[in-house]
């Protein structure tokens, strides 16, 4: 018996059947230590804090409950404590939180600032109430996580380098995150407050992205990298520590970077017109926009609006609410009848790697290595010791 080649074809089996198959017996699920650096875990907090939710799968029981579980099951907040509805009826629990495991996904369902969402997850739930709301973290294994990240920042569609190269950076944030909130209760935001995650992905591109470069990331003098990305830098990257304060200087120098120019937003013009100039000036019908302090790249950071003969000063948060810019990045401002058209580049912050520039090199025959060594110059390629 060739215990090797049955190995291998126990594998390719294994990955014909899919990743829902993949995710319960190769990547087999552990329960999640309180995250640290090189944990198996990752602590995420998902986007919205419902009033209630439901699940549906396989949950395991609960010794608080008291009894068997029907699911799909109902989770809400009462006055003093948390109320779980199943098939069989209603159980009180006087306890503010809670811990749902399942195998396999389970279907997680809720409303949440008009939006309704419905995800299919891996892993385990805490359920934390909040007042009359409730705030839910997703604990799961951490090369899941990445596959959701790099499915939800950038998707299958990207070529396979780009893929990689972002799977490596994801990571390289993540670690990083878990390090500086190791005291919270969750590690990173399933947002692009952090990194957009909805749930683990299945997609095969990126699944094969991930799994080619398992426990790799970013370091710089022996720690993880905060591996900041953006989707479209314009033509440059920004300088890291004009936008970041608490990022080490040389991985986030600016660099040049025209991959990203059929990007959707490699130049763009937005427009405001006077009612939202008259929220910058409140007087004068003659506005105008002026940088007062500028990044190396050209990021307006702070402006005056003048109008009627007085001048206001903003930061450009203020006009990017106003005029929902899609950069910090102006290039210039023009009168027009009706208010203003602002021109500008990128999308995004404008530090370290270029999503968009990424998958353009990629498509011409840049590797992930190459790929990242150009968007974070010097920083080193360390690899997970849990992940090995
Ligand atoms: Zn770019």
């Amino acid at each position: 018996m060739n215990l090797v080649r049955d190995r291998r074809a126990l594998v390719a089996l294994v990955a014909a059947l899919g990743l829902a198959f993949l995710a319960s017996h190769v990547f087999s699920w552990t329960e999640p230590k309180a995250a640290t650096a090189a944990g198996p875990g990752i602590r995420v907090r998902l986007l919205g804090e419902p009033k209630l939710f439901t699940i549906d799968g396989s949950i395991e029981p609960m010794a608080e409950v008291g009894r068997e579980l029907r699911p799909p099951i109902e989770v809400r907040t009462q006055s003093n404590g948390l109320l779980l509805i199943d098939t069989t009826g209603p159980v009180v629990l006087d306890q503010d939180k809670l811990r749902l495991s399942w195998s396999g996904r389970a279907t997680l369902r809720y409303d949440s600032n008009g939006t309704r969402r419905e995800t299919s997850q891996i892993g385990a739930l805490q359920v934390a109430k909040r007042g009359d709301k409730l705030l839910l973290i997703l604990h799961l294994d951490f090369e899941l996580y990445v596959t959701g990240v790099v499915a939800a920042e950038v998707g299958g569609r990207f070529p396979l380098e780009a893929l990689k190269a972002q799977a490596v950076a994801a990571r390289g944030y993540a670690l990083s995150a878990q390090r500086r909130r190791r005291d919270r209760s969750w590690d990173v935001r399933a947002s692009p407050a952090d990194q957009a995650f909805v749930a683990p992905s299945d997609e095969p591109a990126v699944v094969r992205a991930v799994r080619a470069t398992t426990g790799l990331y970013l370091s710089w003098q022996g720690l993880p990298l905060r591996s900041y990305y953006h989707s479209t830098c314009g033509g440059r990257t920004r300088d890291g520590r004009e936008c970041f304060g608490d990022v080490p200087a040389a991985p986030f120098a600016s660099q040049y970077c025209n991959a990203c120019r059929t990007a959707p937003r490699f130049r763009w013009q937005r427009t405001l017109d006077h009612a939202g100039l008259r929220t910058l000036c409140a007087t004068g019908n003659t506005v105008s926009l002026q940088p007062k302090t500028r990044s190396a790249r050209g990021d307006w950071r702070t402006f005056g609006a003048s109008g009627g003969g007085t001048t206001t000063e903003h930061y450009i948060r203020r006009l990017m609410r106003l005029a929902q810019l899609p950069s910090p990045w102006i290039d210039h401002v023009e009168p027009t009848a009706s208010g203003v058209t602002i021109f500008g580049h990128g999308f995004g912050h404008g530090v370290g790697l270029c999503q968009y520039g990424a998958a353009a090199r990629a498509r011409s025959g840049w590797n992930h290595r190459r790929i990242l060594q150009h968007y974070y110059p010097g920083a080193e390629l360390s690899t997970l010791r849990a992940a090995q």
